[in-house]
């Protein structure tokens, strides 16, 4: 066996990395869940859709690179290895857009994959009701079909991004006799319809991060219904592989994270050290930032010949979002007294990022699934035990 990367990816990463020397945002962007720095976002899009670098793994006839998921994982190195911007429009690109891939008309295809791409229509995902979370299926929002319109009525809640996103996708229930997973319908809707109220909701930073959406006899086109009306599972579920498997959260993230981490160590060595299990902590989040990497390299090449991931992005979703936990907890630990500091905080300098990213490390075992439920897919589909 050779663990090494071919002259082609070599290339290509040196392509990636000066490109982004180049066109790198000099002064780092607000936070997206602010509404300028959603705007700043949203321009950071439509400047790496100019380098073809908005959409690496999209066919090169939509203004991607139809990068296969190696050149996928090297593309993720560069990009957080340069601390680029985060993706505003992640739920669009990485979810919709392969979703519409699959199930959308040329019609659809040809609408709403362009405007993506640039950041022009930034999206958001509509799925979560206040009694249908880890329990999707118990979806109540509905739709009615009347003429060449849907009837829209209900709410959707915990909608990242929606706040200042132009559209949400959600799934509503087009047959009023049906019960769980039967009779429900994938629908794209424009955010700024007569009849929709879009309520913010704070993040444990304050700032609204997610939103409520309210629909109030909302008038939805039927050509905006995505697949076939009551297939809303299966479309779902194909948007919902896109989700948990590799591409939600790549090894790059938490490579970078630890990078950090063992620099945050060094410039605090001498009072990290009077608890000598932080040194541990540190050491133990390096070791598994890279097994997680390993291991991704090594389902990716699995995938690139065929194969399927299955019931393993369940362990990988545990992994990743319990290491994210782990590292920032240990970055709390080393800078003791002023780990409480905000980003804005006069007194942060540099360290306010710990902070952000260990408020946000508390959802990772929230979103894209619980723990509890991957722990249960683990158990009933890897191991075989018996229904809960
Ligand atoms: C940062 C973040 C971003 C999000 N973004 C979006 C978004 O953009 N769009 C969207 O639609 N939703 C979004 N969500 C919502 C997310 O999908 C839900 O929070 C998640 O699915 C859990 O649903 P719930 O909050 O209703 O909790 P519940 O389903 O009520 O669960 C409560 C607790 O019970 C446990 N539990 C539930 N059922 C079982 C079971 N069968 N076995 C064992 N334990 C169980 C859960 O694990 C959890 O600990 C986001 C959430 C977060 C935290």
């Amino acid at each position: 066996m050779e663990l090494a990367f071919t002259d082609h990816l070599k290339a290509f990463r040196e392509e990636i990395r000066s490109w982004l020397e180049k066109n790198l945002p000099k002064e780092a962007l607000q936070t997206f869940d602010t509404e300028e720095g959603f705007q700043q976002h949203r321009e950071w899009e439509a400047k790496l859709n100019e380098g073809r670098w908005g959409m690496v793994t999209w066919p090169q006839e939509l203004g991607g690179r139809g990068c296969d998921l190696i050149e996928w994982l090297i593309f993720e190195e560069e990009y957080y290895r340069a601390e680029a911007p985060l993706r505003v429009n992640q739920n669009g690109i990485f979810l919709l857009g392969p979703t519409l891939m699959e199930y959308g008309t040329e019609e659809q295809k040809k609408r709403i994959l362009p405007k993506m791409a640039t950041g022009e229509e930034v999206w958001a995902q509509g799925w979560s009701e206040p009694n249908a979370g880890s329990d999707m299926a118990a979806i109540r929002a509905k739709a009615e079909l009347q003429g060449d319109y849907y009837i829209v009525n209900g709410q959707k809640t915990w909608s990242t991004r929606a706040v200042w996103a132009d559209w949400c996708f959600g799934m509503f229930r087009t047959d009023p006799q049906s019960e769980r997973h039967r009779g429900l319908t994938f629908i794209l809707i424009p955010l700024n319809l007569a009849g929709i109220t879009v309520r913010p909701i704070p993040q444990l930073d304050g700032l609204p991060g997610f939103a409520e959406i309210f629909f109030d006899n909302v008038k939805v086109p039927v050509e905006n219904r995505l697949g076939g009306e009551g297939e809303g599972w299966k479309v779902a579920m194909a948007t919902a592989g896109f989700e948990r498997g590799l591409m939600l959260r790549s090894p790059a993230r938490f490579q970078e994270t630890a990078r950090r981490l063992i620099n945050l160590y060094k410039e605090n060595q001498e009072s990290a050290d009077r608890d000598p299990s932080v040194r541990d902590a540190v050491i133990r989040s390096y070791l598994d930032a890279e097994a997680y990497t390993l291991t991704t390299y090594q389902t990716a090449c699995r995938l690139v010949k065929g194969g399927k991931i299955g019931a393993e992005s369940s362990t990988n979703k545990i992994f990743w979002s319990e290491l994210d936990q782990k590292m920032h907890e240990t970055a709390m630990s080393i800078l003791s007294a002023r780990a409480e500091l905000l980003p804005h905080a006069p007194a942060a300098g540099g360290v306010g990022k710990w902070l952000d990213g260990f408020m946000f490390a508390q959802s990772g075992p929230i979103y894209a699934g619980t723990n509890e439920i991957q722990r249960n897919i683990i158990a009933e589909r890897m191991l075989g035990m018996p229904r809960a």
